[in-house]
Order: C-alpha cells, then sequence, then structure tokens
C-alpha cells in the first residue's frame, strides 16, 4: 500500500531530513538565448527531455502497484482539448463571467453522484475538487459551520487530511480508537461522546481507510450518536469516501452511503478508482448547510463556497467521459475484478505459506 508521509521519516527505506530539501533530480531551467526567442538547438533539447520523461512514465506505469489507481482509460479523444484553458472558477451552479468553463459537464457528473448517493437535484450541491482531501476540507468545513462550537470525532486511521482540517479550523479533534479490522471502534466512540455531551459532534466517517481498507459501519456510528442522546440537529456527518466511495455501492452486505441517511457529505476521489489521469474528486452535500457556508463575490458574479478559487475545468470532462463510457454497470464490473483478483492474491499467498 502507498507510503504516504504522515508522522514517519522514512520513505521507502530513505531517510527523510527535514529542512534539507533534495535537488538533485532536477531538470534546471535554461533561459532562451538573449537575441532571438528560440534556437533549433534549444528545441531539440527540450523535445529529448520530454521523449525521455515520456519513456520513463511507460516505463513505471508499467510497474504501477500500490497506489489505488485504475490505469484501465483512453482519453485519447480528449486531447484536442488541452489547447484550452479550462476553469470553472467558483460555483458549478451560477454562471461565472469566465467563459471558457465545463459546468455543463460538472454538472452532469454531479447529478450521476447525486442518483448514486440518493439525494434529488433540487436538494443538493457539490463540485469537483482538486483532489480528496479538498472535499474533506469542504466536508468538515460545512460541519464546523452548521456547528460553530463542535468537536471533530474521526478513528485514529482516518486520513491525514482530516487532522490537517482539524488544526487549520483550529478545530477540538477527538482521535477514536479502532478495531483491529482498522474500523471505527464505537464502544470507544460511545465513551468519548459522552464525555462531551455539552457540545455539537461532527463525525468524519471513513468508507475505506488508505492503509487497511476498513470501512466504518455508517449505521452503526449513527445509532452510537442517538443511543448518547445526540439527536440529528446535534451532529454532522462527513463520509470520506476517497478510497472505496464509488466501490462500495457494489459490494454485497456492504453499509450504504445513502442521504436517505442523517449524513451531511460525501466525498471521493476522481483519480483513484474512477481512473481521471489528473488528481480531482467529487464532494456533494445538502443545499441547506451550504447556504450557511457562501457568501457573495462580486467580481465573480458568483457564490463563493468552494474551497479553492479558480477550478480545474479539464478534470470534469474526464469524469464525465468514463461515466458515459463505463457508467454504472463498467464500474461494477471492475470492483468485481478487482475483488476476484483480491481472493486470488490472497489464495496465492496462503499457498505460498504466509
Ligand atoms: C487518498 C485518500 C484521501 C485524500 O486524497 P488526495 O486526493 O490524495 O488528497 C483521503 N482519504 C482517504 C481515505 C484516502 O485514501
Amino acid at each position: 500500500m502507498a507510503v504516504e508521509a504522515e508522522n514517519g521519516n522514512k520513505q521507502n527505506g530513505r531517510e527523510i531530513v527535514l529542512g534539507r530539501n533534495v535537488h538533485t533530480t532536477c531538470l534546471e531551467v535554461t533561459e532562451p538565448e538573449a537575441n532571438d526567442e528560440f534556437t533549433g538547438d534549444k528545441e531539440a533539447y527540450m523535445a529529448s527531455v520530454l521523449a525521455r520523461y515520456r519513456k520513463n512514465l511507460m516505463e513505471r506505469t508499467q510497474h504501477h502497484l500500490g497506489y489505488p489507481y485504475n490505469l484501465d482509460f483512453d482519453y485519447g479523444a480528449l486531447g484536442q482539448l488541452q489547447h484550452f484553458s479550462i476553469n470553472n472558477l467558483g460555483d458549478p451552479f451560477i454562471e461565472s463571467n469566465y467563459g471558457v468553463h465545463s459546468r455543463q459537464f460538472e454538472v452532469g457528473v454531479l447529478d450521476w453522484f447525486a442518483r448514486l448517493w440518493e439525494i434529488e437535484k433540487s436538494e443538493y450541491w457539490g463540485y469537483i475538487t482538486n483532489c480528496g482531501t479538498e472535499g474533506n476540507l469542504h466536508g468538515i468545513l460545512v460541519g464546523r459551520e452548521v456547528f460553530p462550537d463542535g468537536i471533530l470525532y474521526a478513528s485514529r486511521d482516518s486520513h491525514y487530511s482530516v487532522f490537517k482540517a482539524a488544526r487549520m479550523y483550529r478545530m477540538d479533534c477527538v482521535k477514536v480508537d479502532c478495531l483491529v479490522s482498522g474500523e471505527i471502534d464505537c464502544a470507544d466512540f460511545k465513551v468519548k461522546l459522552l464525555a462531551n455531551k455539552d457540545k455539537p459532534a461532527i463525525i468524519n466517517v471513513n468508507i475505506g481507510t488508505t492503509v487497511k481498507g476498513a470501512v466504518d459501519d455508517l449505521d452503526l456510528v449513527i445509532q452510537t450518536l442517538e443511543e448518547s442522546g445526540f439527536s440529528q440537529d446535534r451532529f454532522y456527518i462527513h463520509c470520506d469516501g476517497a478510497l472505496f466511495g464509488l466501490m462500495m455501492p457494489f459490494v454485497k452486505r456492504a453499509p450504504k452511503v445513502t442521504f436517505q441517511k442523517p449524513i451531511g457529505s460525501v466525498s471521493v476521489s476522481g483519480h483513484k478508482f474512477m481512473g481521471c489521469p489528473m488528481p480531482c474528486g467529487v464532494q456533494l452535500t445538502r443545499m441547506k448547510h451550504i447556504n450557511v457556508l457562501s457568501s457573495n463575490v462580486e467580481y465573480l458574479a458568483s457564490r463563493d463556497a468552494t474551497i479553492m478559487g479558480s477550478r480545474n475545468g479539464h478534470a470534469p470532462i474526464f469524469l464525465w467521459y468514463t461515466l458515459n463510457r463505463k457508467g454504472y454497470k463498467g464500474f461494477q464490473k471492475e470492483v468485481q475484478k478487482c475483488l476476484r483478483n483480491a481472493y486470488y492474491l490472497k489464495d496465492r499467498l496462503r499457498d505460498a505459506g504466509h
């Protein structure tokens, strides 16, 4: 599994020395000749750098293992759009005065996810983010705006972006223990809720933890909140589905993520299971929450409810393209294939005596 630079300072056996960044693999920028714009030599040099880089990418992609990315894609048809500076800055549902955008694709993708997570078009708000982290930063911010004095609860195995959000927003954050599987331990959750009964609860629920792939039991989390005396107007649940958000709907007996349950937001990564070749993600929340968060920015002629300002306008087109090509059924097949492969690997490892 991916080694993410969390707290440890060893990565792949290499020592990381803070404050001493490594520059040895840097491709130095060389200034163009002073008198003319571009010499043939320079052009040839740049072409050779790019060709070597492409070869390296091909080689590295062949041995791509450990990161949960879907590499089964062909976006050749989208090459023609590379020449445009597509930017969806601002709110996906409100046209800004920047004309080169792809909001029509973005909203199409969001509607697809709204159907998947069972929320009416008129009741949700969302946007395509720059990564899974941005989805968590947004979901937790919405929770904080709904409950300004709320305490953030997250299992110890939660992604580091959750704890980063707590630091950025200066929220009180309570770490909840995990079971051996990596799921949140609801017995410990209950103890910690009861110790803070006077404050609303904002909970990060993991739909697939980064290292163990553990899925928190959403139903048990909700039940624990209710048993501890937290009514629905005193808690906010953000589901971090960066890893498995798009896999769980196709896994039998998995706890279902749906806005029919009292959750506030869900996020999923676009560059993991969906196979977008650039980092991105999808974030959905309830419209009623977003009104608490947003304010108007005059020069955009839009609403300001996103974390980022300018937003990648290419990413929504890639997501739209892959959803059209593979669709619900296609992703279902891929999930089944992944599970078959996982069982196969487990059996072979067991045969080999592990
Ligand atoms: C990958 C991941 C994230 C964040 O993803 P980035 O796109 O790298 O920001 C968040 N949560 C979980 C569980 C993840 O696996």
